[in-house]
């Protein structure tokens, strides 16, 4: 069978010593101030001129900013991840100029996620495999879960999530078998009462995991507790505490769930057809518009739901990725093709189907439909024909994304 060689991420949870715990807050911190500087920058020449800055600039710029006695402390952490958050700023505005993202953001200490990306200048794996980051006496205390060629890492990445835990993300080059070709497509709805449904009839949701359901019931339960603590209390904030640490675990849980979900659809089926949402549109207004309330409120009322919007996305970077290993294609429906009122049977149009109608009967030709399934059959079929014409087929994405979205083995 057919190997090729792929990047893939491997993320394991590391312990930090008090020292080593300073020294990454600390470059993080340094991480803020270059990049805001760096997007001011870009911002103002933006603003002022219409002139684009390029990496190059910032990173010149940048060497200027260590010598001024006011920001010294720049150049008492390791340059390496200063640098590629330059160069991360850089990807963020061609995402920006390429209308796949919103305008970059400021990165703020409470709000922004802490993440610092080393490239093969910033660590190395000991012969014993320990891994060390520049600037750090002691090799970090990471607990591997699975085998992966360290000789062949390009890039780690440390993040530390909302509950406090500390990871690394370490980006090799790795085997994959093609699966066999079995000619079978999918058409899949992504929706708000039911995640996934396929064409096929099947109902796809993440509380069909027992784990995310506990998990669920248990963040619940901490919301309940927070709430019932007076405010500004110290018994407060160990409630607040422990709910961090519950979201987190429902977190992992839900993406252990997407993993497993995207490896068996792409294990069954060889072209999965999806509608072209506009993610990017979806997810990054956190004020929001008039139909799309906005993040945080969504995020709130999302943990009862299916999928989030966010989730969307990763669920479409995934099938996409791992088409890319292991064979297969994913055809994207252009997002303005009415596939819900569309009649999966005789193709004419129902004119005023609401959001709320679950089910309707097509008045031309009498069959009886399920809004999301007769969605998913017309998206398989249209799918089907932008494939067969060689058009709207939208190319994997880079290892960066697969980089944020954790990749395992496969599970
Ligand atoms: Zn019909």
């Amino acid at each position: 069978m057919a190997t090729r060689t792929v990047k893939r991420a491997y993320k394991f949870r590391f312990y930090p010593t008090e020292q080593q715990e300073q020294e990454l807050l600390r470059t993080w911190g340094c991480v803020r101030v270059v990049y805001n500087k760096a997007l001011q920058m870009r911002h103002t020449a933006w603003n002022q001129n219409r002139q684009r800055v390029t990496y190059a600039q910032t990173d010149r710029a940048m060497t200027g900013w260590k010598k001024d006695p006011e920001l010294r402390f720049l150049s008492e952490v390791s340059s390496v991840p200063l640098q590629q958050c330059l160069r991360h700023l850089q990807a963020a505005f061609v995402n920006f100029f390429e209308r796949r993202a919103h305008y970059p953001r400021f990165k703020s200490r409470k709000r922004s996620k802490l993440s610092l990306t080393y490239s093969t200048r910033g660590f190395r794996f000991d012969a014993d495999g320990q891994l060390r980051l520049a600037k750090m006496g002691s090799p970090l205390d990471v607990h591997y879960s699975r085998e992966f060629d360290s000789g062949s890492a390009s890039t780690v990445t440390v993040t530390q999530d909302r509950a406090g835990r500390w990871f690394v993300s370490v980006l090799c080059e790795s085997e994959v078998e093609s699966l066999p070709t079995v000619n079978r497509s999918v058409g899949i709805d992504l929706g708000v009462k039911d995640a996934v449904v396929l064409s096929d009839g099947r109902r796809l949701n993440p509380t069909d995991s027992y784990d995310v359901r506990r998990k669920q019931r248990k963040v619940e339960q901490c919301q309940k507790r927070v709430a019932k603590k007076a405010m500004g209390s110290n018994n407060r904030a160990k409630a607040r505490t422990k709910l961090a640490r519950a979201t987190a675990a429902l977190a992992d849980a839900r993406r252990d769930w997407l993993h497993k979900t995207t490896t068996a659809l792409v294990e069954e089926f060889d072209t999965l057809c999806i509608e072209d949402l506009n993610v990017a549109g979806m997810t990054s207004s956190a004020r929001g518009t008039m139909e799309n309330p906005g993040r945080n409120v969504s995020a709130k009322a999302g943990l009862n739901r299916g999928i989030t919007e966010h989730s969307f996305g990763e669920f479409r970077s995934m099938l996409e990725y791992k088409t890319e290993w292991y064979g297969g294609t994913v055809v994207a429906v252009d997002r303005f093709y009415p596939s819900s009122k569309t009649c999966s049977s005789c193709g004419s149009i129902k004119t005023g189907l609401r959001l709320h109608q679950r089910a309707w009967t097509c008045t031309d030709c009498g069959s009886r439909h399920d809004r999301d399934i007769n969605a998913a059959v017309n998206i398989n079929a249209a799918g089907l024909a932008v494939y067969a014409s060689g058009d709207g087929v939208r190319p994997a994405r880079k290892p960066a994304a697969m980089q944020a979205s954790a990749a395992g083995s496969r599970q």
